[in-house]
């Protein structure tokens, strides 16, 4: 990673070769096998090359803004290319006047026309959020939304009542057992879908038709392969009014294919890159790490073989 990203700095994953193509399986490092096993069922629906046709030749992107110091961010943006930024807040260890700093930032580097989203992760409760959300409604001169305010539904609902700005709800789906209840109980204005902890492109675009909510597609900081399965799905989406978070390889200092999946004036192209074997060589894991992904690997297998039997 360039900047550290939810608390990582090296991104590590398994790329699966299959009869079609590559696929990415990267689940986090604190996730357990039952929550890593819908992550490989993208990847080898990947690596089968079973995605949907594509009803769009290009993707709106937005550029993606680390809990960084204002000056970062603001070259961020302008390294972007994008008109649309997402900017992370809440981040444990920071206060609201850091947040607002960065905001300000991103507005002066994005211009009036810009629009600005952020992300907390679920990091305020309902009266924190309120009180935030109002006051860097006002430092970014306009929010787009607020993705994950809280970490309920049930909060996200309560926010969503005190505030004019939307709210998007990530965690609420995909860590959820039932990711209706956002819909069920109006929590959210915006549903963002990530394809690999929901189980694929086509488990994802299920969940589109169902949730009755605009989506965006958004990444789990994947190389450039996983990318491509965001991209199928925004691809593949009958509507697609907002600029979906799959710009996230410039948060990387290095890819594993010949021709990296990066946004063009903020538009995302629909292609599948080209895995790069030199790339494979140096990327390489080491043999400790090698051993602990096969581990991991062995437990999600396991973990079906239970649900099978
Ligand atoms: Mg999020």
């Amino acid at each position: 990673m360039r900047t550290r990203f939810r608390g990582i700095t090296v991104r590590e994953g398994v790329l699966l070769r299959g009869r079609a193509g590559w696929g990415e399986w990267s689940p986090f490092p604190e996730y357990p096998p039952e929550v890593a096993e819908p992550w490989l069922r993208c990847a080898e629906e990947a690596a089968a090359g079973d995605w949907p046709a594509p009803v769009r030749t290009e993707v709106p992107v937005n550029v993606t803004v680390p809990a960084t110091n204002p000056r970062r961010a603001h070259a961020i943006v302008l390294a972007g290319g994008c008109t649309t930024a997402k900017v992370k807040v809440a981040e444990p260890g920071q206060s609201l006047g850091d947040d607002e700093a960065r905001l300000e930032a991103v507005r002066d580097a994005l211009g009036p026309t810009g629009r600005v989203r952020v992300d907390a992760n679920g990091g305020w409760d309902v009266d924190e959020a309120v009180a935030a959300i109002r006051l860097l409604d006002r430092a970014a001169g306009g929010l787009e939304y607020v993705e994950q305010p809280c970490a309920t539904v049930e909060e996200l609902a309560a926010v969503r009542r005190a505030i004019d700005v939307p709210v998007a709800a990530d965690e609420s789906i995909r860590r959820a057992a039932d990711p209706y209840r956002v819909r069920d109980l109006h929590a959210a204005d915006v549903a963002v879908l990530k394809v690999q902890p929901l189980g694929g492109v086509r488990a994802c675009l299920r969940i589109a038709e169902d949730i009755r909510l605009p989506v965006v597609v958004s990444s789990a900081l994947e190389s450039s392969v996983g990318i491509a399965a965001g991209v199928a799905l925004a691809a593949a989406l009958p509507e697609l009014p907002y600029a979906c978070g799959l710009a996230t390889v410039q948060l990387l200092v290095d890819d594993v294919v010949v021709d990296p999946l990066l946004p063009v004036g903020g538009m995302m192209p629909v292609r599948v890159p080209q895995v790069d074997d030199e790339a494979l060589e140096r990327l390489a894991a080491a043999p400790d790490r090698v051993d602990a992904w096969e581990a991991r690997l062995a437990a999600v297998r396991a973990v079906r073989q239970d649900r099978s039997s």
